[in-house]
């Protein structure tokens, strides 16, 4: 199919956004979107997705298939994604079809690969674990020696919610057969793919911030929020964030750079460890809007699905202030199941993304309890 895109720099109310994606995120995005006079476009591969119950259109087919994407990007003004996985090559055929897509491609990529997502923060000047590219046993073991232990392996690609990752805890002595059934274990774990082995960070807490930047370079951060895992998945987000001003301020600026040198349009989220001293170490960035930034749709004027949604189409961005505090709180597999109750909580805000299977570590949905500042 030859068709030649021309997507407008700003798109106007009654315009398309397209999404690649189509979780509950694409789902948040589109109810946005809508309350801009916008409508969306949700592109994804699966039959069943949270977000086709929300769009004006979909389609769905594979990342991969051109001549879908072709009539995709030709059906929308722009386009954006809420999944970092869609491939990078097929981010570049829309691109190349005269599509904007945004954020862009260098976000995107570096994102995608943990190596060179550190190797990126490192540029910008800003801290992160110790780490060693592993692509086999013998690079395992280098990398032990150099980072120490305990230590995690993580998969470089397709990484979320604390899969393709293992903690090599062992204390046995090198080169001892304990200590190599260690190692090989760790790396099956991973499914000896290209990996990254990161030094264990004994962190004190760990933050997000949730940034945006407009297409003219206009940038504006929501408060940092402070982030509890539970088996690896985000369980709630608060804030405000118990930090100093100083280490809030740090990893403003911090932020700030990334979307800075990424060139970037649009909302990004980016994890901290904060250590004792109050040191900040940039665990990871997502070329998207963030699950610890969900609060934003209870707690401030404009949320950070509006906030993405102005920015990709060129609008002026909105306020990032927040009016109370609040604690965000996913659902989890049956925790959805309580809606009820949840919804008769005052100052409580229950957003369900209408996933027909609770399955265990599944999102189902979040709640946000806010209160006076
Ligand atoms: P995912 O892409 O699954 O979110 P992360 O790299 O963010 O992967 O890891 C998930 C969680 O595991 C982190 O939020 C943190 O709690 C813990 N973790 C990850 N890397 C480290 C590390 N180097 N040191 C200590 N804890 C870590
Ligand atoms: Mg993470």
């Amino acid at each position: 199919m030859s068709v030649a895109i021309n997507h407008p720099d700003i798109v106007e109310p009654n315009g398309t956004i397209g999404i690649l994606g189509g979780g509950q995120l694409g789902r948040m995005l589109g109810v946005a979107a809508a309350e801009l006079g916008l409508k969306c476009h949700i592109y994804c591969p699966d039959e069943r997705a949270p977000a086709y119950d929300i769009a004006a259109k979909t389609t769905i087919a594979s990342y991969t298939d051109q001549d879908a994407l072709a009539a995709f990007a030709a059906d929308v003004d722009v386009i954006t994604y809420e999944f970092e996985n869609v491939p990078a090559e097929s981010v570049a055929y829309l691109t190349g079809l005269g599509a904007k897509v945004r954020p862009g491609a260098k976000a995107l990529e570096t994102s995608q690969d943990r190596l060179v997502e550190k190797q990126f923060v490192n540029t910008i000047g800003a801290k992160t674990a110790a780490f060693h590219p592993v692509d086999d046993l013998s690079s395992l073991k280098d990398g032990l020696a150099k980072v120490g232990r305990p230590a995690i392996l993580k998969t470089r690609r397709f990484g979320y919610d604390g899969k393709g990752q293992t903690r090599i805890k062992t204390t046995e002595t090198d080169l001892s057969a304990a200590f190599e059934k260690a190692i090989a274990f760790a790396w099956e774990e991973v499914g000896a793919a290209p990996s990254i082995l990161e030094g264990f960070v004994p962190f004190e807490r760990e933050i997000s911030i949730i940034g945006a930047r407009s297409k003219d370079g206009q940038i504006r951060l929501y408060d940092p929020a402070e982030n509890v895992h539970r088996d690896g998945i985000l369980k709630t987000s608060s804030v405000p964030a118990t930090i100093t001003d100083q280490t809030a301020e740090n990893a403003r600026a911090i932020a700030t750079k990334m979307l800075q040198e990424l060139d970037y349009v649009g909302v990004m989220g980016v994890e901290f460890f904060v250590l004792k001293d109050g040191d900040l170490i940039v665990n990871e960035y997502a070329p998207r809007v963030h699950n610890s930034g969900h609060w934003t749709q209870d707690a401030c004027a404009i949320s950070q699905f509006e906030q993405h949604i102005r920015a990709v189409a060129g609008w002026p961005l909105g306020d990032p202030r927040r009016h109370s505090n609040a604690v965000m709180e996913n659902l989890i597999g049956d925790e959805a199941h309580n809606w009820r109750a949840l919804a008769s909580e005052p100052d409580t805000g229950v957003h369900l993304y209408g996933k027909r299977e609770a399955r265990p570590g599944r999102k189902m949905g979040h709640v946000t309890r806010i209160t006076k500042p």
